[in-house]
């Protein structure tokens, strides 16, 4: 059988980018903006593409999306998609007066990957509103230099990779 699909968020989930520098250098540039590398990234991105077909989807525009996964991704033309706001659905959320991006996964579906077998990876709650089943979520990385999201969630994706129908995993509590 193929493998799953797991599909990577970037800000706040892989890097963040800020349009001032933190307390240090940054690890690259990207237009204006000073982009930090979730510590243990490369680590973390050589182990997945072992276990996965790997993906990107991202609510940023479409060039800044493929500048940072050029950066990134030591081999972004084995990706499956990489895919922006373009893709991402508009929503507004009354109880906070502001507008949220969703990612609709039927779109996924659409390309024939059967949903038990897709794996989103994002730091946002609401952009999987939709498709809990599907998400796993890190806490967000705001350039923090201890951060250990990205090592410590890699015994979990190992598991993950072997299960039948990942949505009936309890993904919530991996920590
Ligand atoms: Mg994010």
């Amino acid at each position: 059988m193929d493998k799953q699909l797991l599909i990577l968020d970037l800000d706040e989930t892989l890097v963040h980018a800020s349009e001032r520098p933190l307390d240090r250098e940054p690890d690259s540039r990207l237009g204006g903006y000073f982009v930090y590398r979730r510590p243990f990234l490369s680590e973390f991105l050589a182990a997945v593409r072992e276990w996965f077909q790997v993906a990107v989807w991202s609510s940023a525009s479409s060039h800044y999306v493929h500048g940072i996964v050029w950066q990134i991704f030591p081999d972004p033309e084995r990706l499956r998609f990489v895919w922006s706001r373009e893709r991402c659905t508009q929503r507004f959320d009354p109880e906070r007066w502001d507008h949220y991006w969703l990612k609709n996964l039927r779109k996924v579906k659409r390309l024939g990957f059967p949903l038990e077998r897709v794996l989103m990876i994002d730091d946002s709650a609401e952009a999987l509103r939709m498709h809990y089943g599907n998400h796993l979520r890190l806490r967000p990385f705001f350039g923090e230099k201890d951060d250990e999201q990205l090592r410590r969630v890699l015994p979990f994706l190992q598991e993950l990779c072997q299960v039948e129908n990942l949505r009936t995993v309890e993904k919530r509590y991996w920590r």
